[in-house]
């Protein structure tokens, strides 16, 4: 956000020069739209809200079924490549590596069956007057995106540094027994990847809570690996 600002007053300052005065308040509204709409479906409440409207105008005819998908295409994008940015500024730092192009790019991808058929379906319950309730339903799960990718991102880049990863309990009162179990072992990135074993991801067939109401993490750790780690995780996944 730094460099918005710094190269936001180094143009003004550029444009002073040229004795042209800008509207202040044009930049200024310029500015802060951009600010609300680079920050605007960053969080999961916000894409919630932002995909339940666009639902119920699919449902009820108000857009198109090509319109819809655009619009959850596009910020389906927008949250994985935000993801994958902030994972690498948390745990990496410099120029963002080709490896996290590559795997951000192939996981947008892996998207677009679903939106498809997610604008498929919503257009068959309303043809067949299916309430609109159940599609609703789903629109949870797609705003959980954020978190996967960039759980995602965090797993390549510690990978990546042949680092360590720690199941850290999350903060849901009732712990499921898998996650329970699984909380505080220390294996390699690799390991948790080569047995694809990861928080939430619902519906997540792996861990007994099915990943619904899990908040627990894999977080980048330098402590020593949990001796016999692979067999533990092994033996606590379902
Ligand atoms: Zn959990």
């Amino acid at each position: 956000m730094q460099s918005l600002v710094d190269s936001i007053s180094r143009t003004i300052d550029w444009l002073y020069r040229w004795e042209i005065v800008p509207p202040i308040d044009t930049v200024v509204a310029s500015v802060e739209l951009a600010i609300k709409d680079f920050h605007y479906y960053k969080t999961a409440e916000q894409f919630e809200s932002r995909l339940t409207n666009l639902v119920k105008a699919l449902y009820n005819d108000t857009i198109k079924a090509p319109e819809f998908v655009d619009a959850l295409g596009a910020l389906i994008a927008r949250q994985i490549t935000l993801a994958y940015r902030e994972a690498w500024n948390d745990e990496g730092g410099g120029q963002f590596p080709d490896y996290l192009t590559a795997a951000s790019e192939a996981a947008i991808l892996a998207q677009f069956d679903f939106v498809d058929q997610f604008a498929r379906d919503i257009v068959d319950a309303r043809i067949d007057k299916t309430p609109i309730d159940g599609l609703l339903a789903r629109v949870p799960l797609w705003a959980n995106r954020y978190n996967e990718a960039y759980n995602d991102a965090v797993m390549l880049i510690t990978k990546e540094a042949g680092g360590n990863l720690e199941w850290v309990l999350g903060e849901t009162e009732q712990h499921c027994s898998t996650c329970a179990n699984l909380n505080g072992i220390v294996a390699r990135a690799s390991e948790w990847e080569a047995l694809n074993v990861k928080p939430q991801n619902a519906p997540n067939d792996k861990i007994e809570c099915g990943g619904w109401r899990c908040d627990c993490t894999l977080t980048p750790t330098d402590k020593r690996r949990t001796p016999g780690a692979y067999g533990r995780i092994e033996e606590a996944i379902l």
